[in-house]
C-alpha cells in the first residue's frame, strides 16, 4: 500500500506537509498558497527557505521519527522536496500518512543502477554501464566499456559530486581508489553529446499525465547554469524525449513530478542520464514561461486535481544565481531592464551566500531564446561561468 487513502482529493483549505525546507518546498508553497492550501514543513534549520512561506515549521533532523510523525499529524497529505529520506522516516510516511507519491520511486531513483534498470524496463536507452562492487569487476568493466568513461557512486552523488571521468585506461585505478570507499559504483560510457535536454513529467493520482516543454541545459563544472526553453532541437527530438518521459512515468506508475535528464548524442541517439522524483531545477522556467508552473502541477497531481495546461507562452532562459552571483545580481536588479527582455527574479531567502550555493534564479523572458542568451553572455553577473 502506498497510502491509506489512494486517490483522495485534497481540497484547498487542507494542510500540505513538506519533508524538507529548501527552495523546492518554498516554491511549492508559493504556488499552493494562492490556491488556498496551507503548508507545514520539516527541516533542521530554523527559518529555512521553505519555512519562511509556510504556516508552520517543525525544526528537527530529517531522521527524527517523532518529528516526522508530528508532520504527518498536522498534514492531510505529505510530499517531499529531496530524495535522501531515511528508511525509518520513509516507513512512517508510508504507513501513517497520505503520501500519494509512495516510497518506491524514491527507492528506485536513489540508486543509479536501480534507476538505469527501471529506465531500460520502460523501453528507454541509457549509456552502456556496469555495476561495480569490487576492484576486479571494475577492471573488467573498464576493459569492456573503454575510455572515455565515467565512474560514479551509485548513491548520494549530485551536481557532479562522487564522479570521475576516466580519459585513459591508466588513470582507472586512481579513479577507483578515490571512490571505492563510497559504496557501490557504476561505470558508464562517456556520451559525446550534442546537448543535454530535460523534461518534467507530471502524473496525477488518477493516472492523468503530461509533460512540460523540453528544456536544453548548459552545465558548468557539472552544475546547472542555464536552462533554455524551448530547447534548440528539432520537433522530432522534442517529441521523442517527451514520449520517453511519459513511458517512464507510466512504467513506474508514479504520482507527482519526475525530472528526467537526457543526452542527445552526436550519433542522434537519445540517452536518459538520470531522474529526480520532484520538481527539477531545469523546470524553473515554467514559473514565468508556462500557463501552469511545475510547482502548481505537482500540487495538482498529489492532491488529485485535474492537471493544469503546461502550454509555454513565452520563450525563457533560466539562469541560476549561485552565492557569488547574488551581490552582482542585486546591483543589476536596480538598473533599467533591457528593452527586449523581461527579468523575473526568484531568490530563495537562504543565507549565507556561499560560493557555489544555489541562492535563486532569474527567468529571462524574450521573443526568442537567442536574445536572452546574448544578454546573459554580455552580463557581468555570470562572467565567472563563461568560457
Ligand atoms: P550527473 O550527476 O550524472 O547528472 O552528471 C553531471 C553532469 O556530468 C551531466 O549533466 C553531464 O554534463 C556530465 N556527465 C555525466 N555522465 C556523463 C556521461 N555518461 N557522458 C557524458 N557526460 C556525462
Amino acid at each position: 500500500m502506498s497510502s491509506k487513502r489512494d486517490g483522495e482529493v485534497i481540497v484547498p483549505g487542507a494542510t500540505i506537509g513538506i519533508l524538507g525546507g529548501g527552495q523546492l518546498g518554498r516554491m511549492m508553497a508559493l504556488a499552493g498558497r494562492p490556491m488556498g492550501y496551507r503548508f507545514v514543513c520539516l527541516d533542521p534549520t530554523p527559518d529555512s527557505s521553505c519555512a519562511q512561506v509556510c504556516d508552520e515549521q517543525i525544526v528537527a533532523p530529517f531522521d527524527d521519527v517523532d518529528a516526522a510523525r508530528e508532520l504527518v499529524n498536522l498534514a492531510s497529505v505529505v510530499t517531499y522536496e529531496f530524495e535522501n529520506i531515511s528508511p525509518a522516516v520513509a516507513a512512517v510516511l508510508q504507513d501513517e500518512s497520505y503520501l500519494p507519491q509512495g516510497t518506491q520511486l524514491l527507492r528506485t531513483t536513489r540508486h543509479r543502477a536501480r534507476e538505469k534498470r527501471a529506465i531500460i524496463a520502460a523501453g528507454a536507452q541509457v549509456a552502456s554501464f556496469a555495476e561495480i562492487s569490487d576492484q576486479a569487476l571494475f577492471e573488467k568493466a573498464l576493459e569492456k566499456l573503454g575510455v572515455p568513461s565515467v565512474l560514479k557512486t551509485a548513491t548520494g552523488g549530485y551536481d557532479g559530486k562522487g564522479q570521475r571521468v576516466i580519459k585513459d585506461i591508466g588513470a582507472g585505478a586512481q579513479a577507483y581508489t578515490t571512490l571505492a570507499d563510497q559504496g557501490d559504483l557504476v561505470l558508464e560510457r562517456f556520451i559525446d553529446f550534442q546537448c543535454e535536454l530535460s523534461v518534467v513529467v507530471a502524473r496525477g493520482t488518477t493516472g492523468e499525465r503530461m509533460t512540460f516543454p523540453v528544456a536544453e541545459n548548459i552545465h558548468v563544472d557539472n552544475r546547472l547554469h542555464l536552462s533554455i526553453a524551448p530547447a534548440r532541437v528539432g520537433d522530432d527530438i522534442k517529441e521523442e524525449v517527451s514520449e520517453i518521459a511519459l513511458a517512464i512515468a507510466d512504467s513506474l506508475d508514479m504520482v507527482g513530478l519526475l525530472g528526467i535528464e537526457f543526452f542527445l548524442g552526436r550519433d542522434g541517439e537519445i540517452y536518459v542520464n538520470e531522474m529526480a522524483p520532484r520538481p527539477h531545477n531545469s523546470g524553473h522556467y515554467t514559473m514565468d514561461g508556462c500557463l501552469t508552473s511545475q510547482f502548481e502541477q505537482h500540487l495538482r497531481a498529489i492532491c488529485g486535481l485535474p492537471l493544469g495546461n503546461p502550454h509555454q507562452h513565452t520563450p525563457v532562459v533560466m539562469a541560476n544565481l549561485l552565492g557569488q552571483h547574488v551581490e552582482p545580481w542585486l546591483e543589476q536588479l536596480v538598473k533599467p531592464r533591457p528593452s527586449n527582455l523581461e527579468l523575473k527574479t526568484h531568490l530563495y531567502g537562504k543565507s549565507p551566500a556561499r560560493e557555489g550555493r544555489k541562492m535563486g534564479h532569474v527567468n529571462i523572458l524574450a521573443d526568442d531564446v537567442e536574445e536572452a542568451l546574448q544578454w546573459v553572455e554580455s552580463c557581468s553577473v555570470w562572467s565567472d561561468l563563461q568560457s
